[in-house]
């Protein structure tokens, strides 16, 4: 079997939550606005056990497990276009994009031969997936496959610092594991989001001052934008109280 795809550069696929490595996530801590985003995987699913790699496995009461994904994203409601995104369409920092970006639309939070459905472009992305656009994957492997292997290593190489971080996060906060919990039990699995600060403060050698810095004007201006959007007010909130408290860091820093 085999699969053609290209990018025509249309855009459409930069609009929304952008997950990051952790490396771009703080390289592009001045652009993007931060969260993180832990994924309930179900044991049922094809990545749980990927997702256990990468992530952590919690027990939800006796008898359930879950996998949790757990990300940095460019954290964005859907209607609203990366930051990066120029107004021709094209993406304003493409020699030096995000990993995930480089990578798309394979995800190597994924097995690798778990990977064709994400060739059909969703409704309203021009993706050229016509048999004259190059053959990109074949008998479920990757054609051409640099970015994927150069994501998947920044994905194996943070773990134990994501994981850390996540158990201390379960170990200190109930309300987080309630969350998990709540989640895990919606039919689908569901998501929670965090801030990042938590994460970040964990990170050896990070100028928490210097995050601040770059962060609160991102995430000011992202309050700023998201105002009065009926269809954004939990990404208001977020934006508003972590603006809030990055003001409060800085103010005492
Ligand atoms: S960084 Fe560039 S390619 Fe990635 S989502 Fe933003 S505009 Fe699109
Ligand atoms: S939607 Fe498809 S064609 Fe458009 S930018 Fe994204 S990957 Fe490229």
């Amino acid at each position: 079997m085999e699969r053609c795809f290209e990018c025509t550069a249309c855009g459409k696929c930069c609009y929304g939550q952008l997950p990051l490595t952790l490396n771009d996530a703080v390289a592009y801590a001045d652009r993007f606005p931060l969260a993180m985003l832990w994924t309930i995987i179900r044991q049922s699913a094809k990545s749980f056990a990927i997702t256990a790699r990468l992530g952590v496995v919690v027990n939800i009461g006796k008898r359930k497990r879950v996998a949790v994904r757990i990300t940095p994203v460019s954290y964005m409601p859907p209607s609203i276009p990366c930051p990066a995104l120029a107004t021709d369409d094209r993406c304003s920092i493409h020699a030096d994009k995000p990993s995930r970006c480089r990578t798309m639309p394979f995800f190597p939070y994924r097995e690798e031969e778990d990977q064709a459905d994400l060739l059909i472009p969703r409704q309203g992305w021009l993706c050229d997936t016509s048999a004259s656009a190059p053959v990109v994957y074949r008998d479920r492997n990757i054609v051409h496959r640099e970015d994927f292997d150069r994501e998947r290593q920044e994905l194996v190489d943070q773990t134990p610092v994501l994981r850390a971080y996540a158990q201390g996060v379960m170990a200190k906060a109930p309300n987080v594991v309630a969350a998990l919990e709540k989640a895990a039990n919606t039919p689908r699995g569901g998501t929670v989001v965090l801030n990042f600060t938590a994460l970040a403060s964990r990170l050896p050698q990070m100028d928490m001052t210097d995050f601040a810095r770059k962060q609160l004007p991102v995430l000011t201006a992202f309050a700023d934008k998201t105002a009065g959007m009926s269809d954004a007010a939990d990404f208001h909130r977020y934006y508003r109280d972590n603006a809030a408290g990055m003001k409060r860091f800085l103010e005492r820093a």
